[in-house]
């Protein structure tokens, strides 16, 4: 994955941005400005955003126009995701969606380290480059994807790493979810720390 020139994050790869509902997790249901940030080299094999892996594609965008689109909005919530938006340096953009009194939830795997300030992070731990060791803390979420039996074992490994107040998540991979989700409900109703979460906005068909 070839990263473009960004200047140290006052230019981001924007692969898309747009005003939806956040569909997974702990924020599901509220309104939020979307910021798909260009490139990913996680690779895994179910991603339903691979169009956004190759961050050649998508034009360096300051993030002045970025943030100048997401406060014309009504919800002062901002979703950062990717891609994997750690691939590059986030400060400037919180900074400045900060000073515009926005919240930001970042949707993270944790591979890359982590930069900017955040009110929510959601840690998506992925087997193919798993987070990096310090990341764990900062988790307010941990939401794990289920796609086949295994993955319950790859779940309770990250639960061990997050702090005891992280709400814990696991979600079944989209294109799976006939099958599994029945093993999901019961590994919930048997190990109840965990919540079940939906992509709830496929559901309901918006992006
Ligand atoms: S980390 Fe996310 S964006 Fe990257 S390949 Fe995996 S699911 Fe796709």
């Amino acid at each position: 994955m070839k990263i473009p020139e960004l200047n140290d994050g006052a230019l981001l790869p924007l692969a898309e941005s747009f005003y939806s509902i956040q569909g997974e997790g702990y924020n599901t249901g509220k309104a939020a400005f979307f910021i798909r940030v260009g490139g990913c080299d996680v690779g895994c094999s179910w991603c339903d955003a691979k169009e956004s892996w190759n961050p050649g594609l998508y034009p360096p965008t300051p993030i002045e126009t970025i943030v100048e689109e997401a406060i014309r909005y009504k919800a002062k919530s901002i979703v950062i995701t990717g891609g994997e938006p750690l691939t590059y340096p986030l400060d400037k953009l919180c900074l400045l969606l900060k000073s515009n009194n926005m919240q930001i939830f970042l949707e993270t795997s944790g591979s890359h380290p982590l930069s900017g300030v955040f009110d929510w992070i959601c840690l998506s731990p992925k087997r193919k480059k798993p987070p990096l060791d310090n990341i764990y803390r900062y988790a307010s979420e941990l939401k794990v994807i289920i796609e086949k039996s295994e993955d319950f074992e790859w779940a309770e490994e990250n639960r061990n790493k997050v702090g005891s107040n992280t709400l814990l998540y696991l979600q079944p991979e989209w294109s799976r979810r006939t099958l599994i989700l029945p093993e999901i409900i019961d590994y919930v109703k048997n190990n109840p720390v965990w919540n079940i979460s939906l992509q709830t906005h496929k559901y309901i068909n918006i992006p």
